[in-house]
């Protein structure tokens, strides 16, 4: 394989140094976990120190994949490490994690407006998940695909691309994840953990919330809403609503969905997908946020009615701005 400069300044980086602290994003998903813990194991193999630390516990389906539950949650990263690498997170700050500056940044994502935060920085917004990058880089460090590192590899790319559903699935894609399957990943097994691991209160939330969802005048935009009282009554928690936005997409009409989940008092978490060229990534910037076009979030502050009004308004005159998928 032809290595880029970009990888082979990190393999260099990494092969010079001997302790490192592995970090991505607070509030797990699928490629954060996959990103982190594929290079957690690559670095292993090469008899590397590795400590991987994030600032939240992962989503309890997550925690039947090798390594997750050894993941240290802490708020701080202390101790001597040479380097942190930092993966799918658009600035040092997403880690929620403190003290990762004082390392020798190495920066790996596929997020859009990446803040080039670290000593080396490596971004591409073509990879379909970070996940895609971190194979790439375990290949140049000529570290074998291990079962372990390729679960991880295909965790990314399977929940990140949306069960392959997403935009920026390429025929890499789909060859990285063959080459996992060809290293043993089961992906029925992964696709079970992931996706077949719901308790009870996680199905009755999502009927409360999609029973009270409203959809905007034109047709399109579903609006969803979750407060803490609904999530008691329901018997499910905040962590139990991963996913939940993606089923509003399952209509053919609605073209976005917004999902507004109460923190305290009048701050809320703001959620937004939305399908084909219609840019929500733009709107979350708007309100200090961020994300990609399709998937991106923020959190605002204001009665929720409001709120509700000034998001719609913003999505109707983007879906606007783009020709109909169906028309044409
Ligand atoms: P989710 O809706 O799953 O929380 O986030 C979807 C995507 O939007 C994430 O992958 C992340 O890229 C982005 N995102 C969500 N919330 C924020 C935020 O507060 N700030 C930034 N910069 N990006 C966010
Ligand atoms: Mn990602």
């Amino acid at each position: 394989m032809t290595i880029s400069p970009d990888i082979q300044s990190i393999v260099d980086a990494i092969r010079a140094r001997q302790r490192f602290v592995l970090s991505s994003h607070s509030r797990p998903d699928g490629d954060s976990i996959g990103s982190q813990l594929a290079m957690a194991y690559a670095l292993k193999a090469m008899g590397k120190e590795v400590v991987a630390i994030n600032a939240d516990a992962a989503p309890p389906p997550l925690l039947a994949f090798p390594g997750v539950p050894e993941i240290r949650i802490a708020p701080e990263a202390t101790g001597a490490f040479d380097a942190a690498i930092i993966m799918e997170c658009g600035d040092l700050a997403r880690t929620g994690v403190k003290g990762l500056e004082r390392y020798f940044v190495i920066n790996i994502d596929h997020h859009p407006g990446n803040t080039g935060y670290g000593q080396i920085n490596w971004f591409d917004d073509s990879a379909a998940a970070c996940g895609e990058m971190v194979y790439d880089v375990v290949g140049a460090l000529g570290v074998p695909l291990s079962l372990e590192i390729a679960t991880h590899v295909y965790l990314a790319i399977l929940t990140d691309t949306g069960s392959f559903h997403y935009s920026n699935i390429t025929p890499r894609t789909f060859t990285i994840a063959g080459e996992c399957i060809a290293a043993g990943v089961d992906p029925v097994l992964v696709a079970r953990n992931v996706y077949d691991s719901n308790n009870m209160g996680r199905l009755k939330l999502f009927g409360a919330v999609l029973s009270a969802m409203q959809i905007d005048q034109t047709g399109r935009i579903a609006i969803v809403y979750l407060d803490h009282e609904m999530a008691r009554a329901s018997g499910g928690t905040y962590e139990d609503t991963e996913g939940l936005i993606n089923l509003p997409l399952t209509v053919k009409e609605i073209q976005a969905v917004v999902f507004f989940k109460e923190q305290e008092g009048d701050t809320y978490r703001v959620s937004m997908r939305s399908k084909g060229e219609i840019d929500i990534g733009a709107i979350a910037k708007e309100f200090g946020g961020g994300g990609h076009k399709n998937a991106a979030g923020c959190t605002v502050t204001g009665p929720i009615d409001a709120l509700q009004k000034s998001f719609v308004e913003k999505i109707e005159r983007a879906i606007d701005c783009e020709p109909s998928p169906i028309s044409g």
